[in-house]
Formats: structure tokens, sequence, C-alpha cells
């Protein structure tokens, strides 16, 4: 069927994409109230209302945040200058610049009393500038097994606001592409999952959400983005009586060349989704493809696995 485009489409879809989509101040906001509606009848809804809490304490730091907690310039000049990630996890997270947004969040944060969770928050308060930096730096680079499970979702929601408020407050931030499509431009971090948009210039174009910051970068649709090839991938969704299987807000794009999954969420089919709320909401599909052998890079710094 024929596409009759108007005068401003022409124009939109005349120019290259654009390659980046950040995300909005009120992110951990939207994430909350998302996580908080999703939970509603859900079979995971106290951790989903768990999460949702986190989300506020975050949104509360991103616009409280500890004063002077900001990379060196100079480091975030010569990194644009050189096409690298400026606000680079792997060495940022060696640094003491992110420590005062633990510190805000755990002050801010009120564990639910005498749980899983009172303790882990202890555990972190508890805990010198340098065993911190060391289960940081294995939680960035995905070494689930060098951290306590339970301490995951804390320090990672800090983490999460330290890149984010850098990633915001930066102005005239030049971005390059990492060297693997999964990679974020800003902060080298791999994605969490993709988000096909759907409204004005971005309409139609797949972004994906970083794991970390919450940049948004442009990549071509159906095509692996971690083997980069397009032959043979499937789109699986959950059963669901509510969308037909081409229909479904969240589908996974399975690739048989690597064995590997991306989540990917169709803002067209549901106008209100967001990333991490959709990824965290939608761990069956998840056991489902691992039951089937497939793997999942990319990672959500909210939540512990064994496998990632
Ligand atoms: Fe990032
Ligand atoms: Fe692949």
């Amino acid at each position: 069927m024929a596409t009759i485009l108007e005068p401003g489409q022409i124009e939109a879809a005349a120019s290259s994409p654009p390659f980046l989509h950040l995300p909005p101040n009120n992110l951990f906001t939207l994430r909350a109230l998302r996580l908080e509606r999703l939970a509603d009848g859900h079979p995971m809804a106290d951790f989903l209302r768990l999460v949702a809490g986190l989300c506020h304490a975050q949104q509360h730091l991103m616009d409280n945040p500890p004063v002077a907690a900001m990379p060196d310039p100079e480091r975030l000049r010569l990194c644009q200058q050189h096409g690298l990630p400026p606000f680079a996890a792997d060495s940022l997270v060696r640094e003491n610049v992110w420590l005062p947004f633990l510190e805000a969040l755990l002050q801010r944060y009120q564990p639910p009393p005498h749980s899983a969770v009172e303790n882990a928050v202890a555990t972190l308060r508890g805990a010198n500038p340098g065993l911190l930096k060391a289960w940081a730096i294995a939680l960035v680079s995905g070494q689930y097994s060098m951290l306590p499970v339970a301490l995951v979702p804390f320090l990672g929601a800090a983490l999460q606001v330290a890149w984010s408020h850098w990633l915001l407050r930066t102005p005239n931030l030049e971005l390059t592409r990492g060297d693997s499509l999964s990679q974020c431009p800003a902060c080298g971090s791999p994605a969490m999952a993709g988000v096909i948009r759907h409204r004005g210039k971005y309409n139609g174009l797949r972004y994906l959400v970083c794991s970390l910051c919450a940049c948004e970068w442009h990549v071509v649709r159906v095509k692996c983005v971690y083997c980069e090839q397009s032959k043979g991938l499937e789109y699986v969704s959950f059963e669901d009586d509510r969308h037909a299987a081409n229909q479904a807000p969240l589908r996974a794009e399975v690739c048989p060349g690597c064995n590997s999954y991306l989540k990917l969420i169709y803002l067209e089919n549901d106008a209100e989704a967001e990333a991490l709320s959709a990824d965290l909401s939608s761990l069956m599909l998840d056991m489902r493809l691992e039951q089937e052998g497939y793997q999942r890079p990319a990672p959500n710094l909210l939540l512990a696995t064994d496998e990632r």
C-alpha cells in the first residue's frame, strides 16, 4: 500500500533521523507511576511497588541533587573531542563523584520496617567507600555474582540518578556512536531495551534506552543490535487477549544468529509505556526465552540476575 506523505513529513523523511532522544526531567516519576499502575493485579505486584517507591526516591534526588557532584568538565571536553563517551561508566564508577548520590538516596529512601530491604539499605549505609565502589564496579560491568544480590536495586538506583543528572545537566553535549550498536554513546553502558517511538520527527524510529543514564540513541529497526544481522529475526510477545501478536506493545526481537534477544516497546500500541517499567513487568517473557535457550545481554540495574 502506498503511503502519502504530507509536506512536513517529506522534509522529515528526507533528513536523517535525530541520533539522540534525551529522557525527560521527570523520568523517574513516570517510571514510578507506571509501575504502580502495572502492579495492580500483577503476579509480582509487591516487587513492582517496591521499585516504584525507589523510583520516587530517585526523582526526589534528581530534583534535589547533591551540590557540586559533577564530573571534571575538562575530562568531559576531552572525551567529546575524541568521540568517546563523556560519562564512561567503567572509569567514573571508580571515582568518588557518584558517592554523594548514593548517600542522599539512602537518606531519603524509607525501607519497609523489618524487611530484607531494610537489611540491604543498612548494609549499604554501613559500607565504606572502597567497598561501595567495588560493588558498583561489579554492577556496571554485569558481574552480579561479585556483589550481594539484595543490594543491586539500591546501588543501581543511585547510579542511575547520578548518570541521568550528569547527562541532563551538561549543555551542548556532542555524542558519537559507540563501538557497538547496543552501547550508550553517553556512558558506554549496554542498552536496557528498545523503544519504537510514535510521534513527530521520531515516528516509527527505534531508540535504544541506556540501562544506566537513560539516554536514547537511534538504531535502525529489524537488525540485531548484538551481531548486526537481520536474517531470521523473530518477534516474540506474550499471549494476550487484548492484543494481536503484531500489535503487542512489548515484543522481544530474537536473533537466531547470536542466540540473543532485546525487548522492544512499541509506543504506537501503548503510548504510556516506558522501558524500565515495561521490562520489569514482563519477566515472564524473559523466563520463557531463557527456557528456550536464548541469552539476554541487556541489563536492568534495578534487578539482580545470575545470568546477565
Ligand atoms: Fe548511558
Ligand atoms: Fe544477533
